[in-house]
This record gives C-alpha cells, structure tokens and sequence, in this order.
C-alpha cells in the first residue's frame, strides 16, 4: 500500500512510521511511505504556512496554497482517498480501518495550529476523521494512529494474518483476558481451563470472559452484540437462503445497520446485504448505504426495483448452497498449494465472472489454492470478499477426474476447522456447478439472490 503523508513536521512521522512492525512493513515494501514538508512549497521568502482567520478568532490557520501545492507535488492521476485529521471529522473505527485497509493508495493530510483553510480542504479532501473526542496540537499523532490501524490489516503486515481477526470489535466483542509464562506471578495463577489443553473449554471461556468485559465496560457495544446474537436466531430458521447474512454476523464481519428488515454492511469487501425476504423502500435503502459501497445482495425482486436506481449495474442472479454436515470431506488429490501472485495471469485470465484485478486481489489477500497433477497446476478454488468460496475453476484436459470436488471439498475443511458453515453461490444457468453442488452433499437455497455493483 501507498501511503502519502502531508505534515510540518515530518521527522515526527519518520520516527514513529519506521519503528516496529510498521517499520518492518516499510523495509519489506509491504508499505511504501512518503512523507511531504507542507513548508517546502510556502511561496513566502520565510516559509511561513500559516496566517490570522477571518472574522477574528484566537491563533492562526494553515494557509490553502502551501497545502494544495504540496497536494498537487504527488501527481496523482486519480482522485484517490485524501483524509483531512480533524476533531470535525466522523469518529474513525475498526470498520473505516477495514475499509481503508483495501484501497492502494492513501493520502493524509496532517493539520496544525487552528486547522486549515476551508477552501483546500474541499477541493482535494475526500474523508474527514477524528480519532477521538479531544484535541490535540497537531495531526501527525492521529495520522499514525490511522496509518497503524490500517497498515496491520494489509495483509502480510502482521506475521499471522488471522490474529487481526479475533481481536477487540470484531463481531462487537472486547477481546478477552490474556497470559502468558509465568504461570504463578505474585500468587496470582494463569486461570486453570486455559492450562487444559481442550480448544472447546478455552474458547468457550474466552468467550465469556469477552462478553462479561464487554456488557461492564461498554454497555453500547454489548447491546450491538446482543440484537446480532438475536438476528443470527432468527436467520437460522432460514439457514440456506440467508447463509451469506448470517455467516456474516457469525464471522463478525458484518455490521447490522438496519433491523426491521434487517440490512447488514460489510466493511471488508464494500458490501450491503438486505434480508432475502425483504423490499425496501429504494430512498430510504440508498440513505442508509455507507460511501464507497461497492456492491449489494438482495433477493430478485428487491434487486429488480434497484436495478433501475441510476449508477446501479446488475451482475448476476444466483442460488446459495450450505455444507451443512460437520464432518471433513475426503480428498483424493492431496497437492493443493496456496497460491501467491506469481499466479497472477494464469487465475486472472481463466477466471472470467469477477476479472483479472479481482482475481490479483484475491491472491494478494491470500485465499487462492491450486491443485497441482504432477507439479502442473491443474485449477484453482479461492474464497471471496464476503466469505463465500467460489472462483472454481479446472483446466479442459483435467476435467472427469474429481479435481473439482477436491478443490471444493479442500474449502469446505478449511471453513470447517475455523469453525465457520461452508458456502457459495452458484449463478444461475451454470449447470456444472449445480452438478457438482449435488455431488458434495450442500443444502442448496430455493431463493434467487441478485448481485448489484455500483
Ligand atoms: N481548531 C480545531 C478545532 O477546534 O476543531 C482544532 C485544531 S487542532 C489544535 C490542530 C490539528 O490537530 C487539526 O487541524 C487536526 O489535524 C489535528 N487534530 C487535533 N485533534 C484531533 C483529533 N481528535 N482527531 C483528529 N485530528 C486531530
């Protein structure tokens, strides 16, 4: 990811953006930092940036020429995200990192003093965010708390991709107590289940633990926590037309941001899904879609009437299916390699639904397996942005050797041993795949989802 950093004062973001793990991030070139002196485009002969605010008013402001110049130094083609630190912007979450997290490239913005003049920050600013109900001396602090958020969801950046995943916030839960060695510390012993070496007791004490921590220190959160707990209730009575919500909710990476119907929003992939039972209004859906939503998922006919909403661009209609069955599917052809970006043409030119940037998207993020016949790759499975396995593909001249079902069922056993359903969707008319969903056994759904993208 590219990361563009406006400030006076760049040592103080040198120091703290090239220590430890975003230090690491940098030299490995998983983060490609630069960082830009405001005062080195100040057209005044003493580098002065900043001025007296109209209509009075205590301190001074930063003027909009050595900002817009600075801004203008990094060429940029294409509008990308420029974000302005303000104390006047929305308070920036776990789910705007995860947003945030997605983009290449990532401008910010660093104010000091009184701020900025009004007029630079509307014609190069596209978000505004505060980290918090306080003010600070200047932006560079909250700045490297947004880059650090951001930057440890890129994945490679953490050494263990999934440890970002069970952390505070996701799924509206604190995250639990935690020891280490020494057992015994000043009398105090490690609690004794988590000593017992059984993965059900120790979660299942996590799990309390992180729910008794939450309901005590934040009251807001568990609230969130407990109508999520009662929606997956309710979704469970209709497990395969509703598999892609309610894994959602399951996973945590979904967020509830309507009930009644219900309408839930995935920050990880730009995604809005609407109860497959449900129709809205279409105003009233459109002002709830937070900026940069990418896609929707809702039944046929909801889809049918959002079809028409300018900027809306159908995609495709399919069916769920559900491995419903908690045991671990066989497979013949044991060599199966996750697949990294050297794959990049061979994925993206076979696999034709999402495209060849979707396709690189999906290895960058490290969710693409191959299946090899004598060290030849033979076809490949991967899991999208939401959660479901798709992206199926086996060359001609493998085909009629269960490669496919290998492949599926190599996906199943992965969902199966994180402890989350396996699902997919199968668009309609693909009659293989339907073949093939038939043969492994899933609880397929009786309702047509459609696909839009914006
Ligand atoms: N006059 C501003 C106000 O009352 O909202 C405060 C300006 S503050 C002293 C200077 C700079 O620090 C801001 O332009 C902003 O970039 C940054 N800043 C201060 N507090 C912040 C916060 N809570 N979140 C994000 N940025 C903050």
């Amino acid at each position: 990811m590219k990361i563009d950093v406006l400030t006076l004062f760049p040592e103080f973001m040198d120091r703290g953006l090239h220590t430890s793990i975003l230090g690491r991030a940098c030299n490995n070139g998983l983060l490609d930092v630069n960082i830009v002196n405001i005062r080195d485009f100040s057209d005044d002969k003493n580098g002065r940036v900043d001025d007296y605010t109209y209509g009075g008013g205590a301190g001074m402001l930063m003027q909009p020429q050595p900002v817009y110049d600075a801004y203008m130094s990094l060429k940029k083609d294409k509008k990308c995200r420029t974000i302005y630190v303000t104390p006047q912007g929305k308070p920036f979450t776990q789910k705007d990192a995860v947003s945030l997290s997605k983009e290449e490239e990532l401008v910010f913005l660093c104010g000091h003093y009184e701020g900025i003049d009004e007029r630079v920050l509307d014609e190069i600013v596209t978000d505004r965010f505060s980290i918090g109900d306080y003010v600070l001396t200047g932006g560079e602090l909250p700045a490297l708390v947004m880059i650090d958020a951001v930057s440890r969801l890129v994945p490679g950046v953490l050494g263990n991709d999934t440890s970002a995943e069970i952390e505070s916030f996701y799924g509206d839960l604190l995250e639990y107590p935690q020891y280490t060695r020494p057992e015994v510390w000043r009398d105090k012993k490690v609690p004794e289940v988590l000593l017992t070496g059984n993965p059900k007791s120790v979660a299942e004490y996590r799990k309390a633990k992180a729910e008794e921590l939450t309901k005590k220190v934040r009251p807001d959160l568990y609230e969130k926590y407990e109508l999520r707990n009662k929606e997956i209730d309710r979704l469970l009575k209709d497990k395969r037309n509703n598999i892609q919500i309610l894994e959602s909710l399951r996973r945590g990476t979904g967020e509830i941001i309507h009930t009644d119907p219900l309408v839930v929003y995935m920050a990880c992939d730009d995604l809005v899904m609407v109860d497959i039972d449900a129709v809205m209004d279409v105003d009233e859906f459109m002002a709830l879609l937070p900026d940069n939503i990418h896609s929707i998922v809702v039944s046929k006919e909801f889809g049918a009437v959002l079809r028409n909403v300018p900027g809306m661009m159908y995609s495709c209609d399919v069916y769920n299916y559900v491995y419903t069955e908690n045991v671990h599917r066989k497979i013949k052809n044991k060599d199966i390699r996750k697949l990294d970006e050297s794959f990049a043409d061979y994925v993206g030119n076979k696999y034709a639904l999402g495209g060849y940037d979707y396709a690189v998207e999906r290895l960058k993020a490290g969710v693409v397996y191959g299946i090899f016949v004598d060290d030849e790759i033979a076809g490949f499975v991967g899991t999208h942005g939401e959660g479901s396995i798709g992206m199926l593909y086996v060359d001609g001249k493998y085909r009629r050797r269960g490669l496919a079902a290998d492949l599926e069922g190599f996906m199943f056993n992965r969902d199966l041993e994180a402890g989350r359903t396996p699902y997919g969707q199968v668009v309609l008319g693909n009659e293989a795949s339907m073949k093939l969903q038939d043969k492994m056994g899933v609880y397929g759904g009786d309702k047509v989802l459609t696909w839009l993208h914006m």
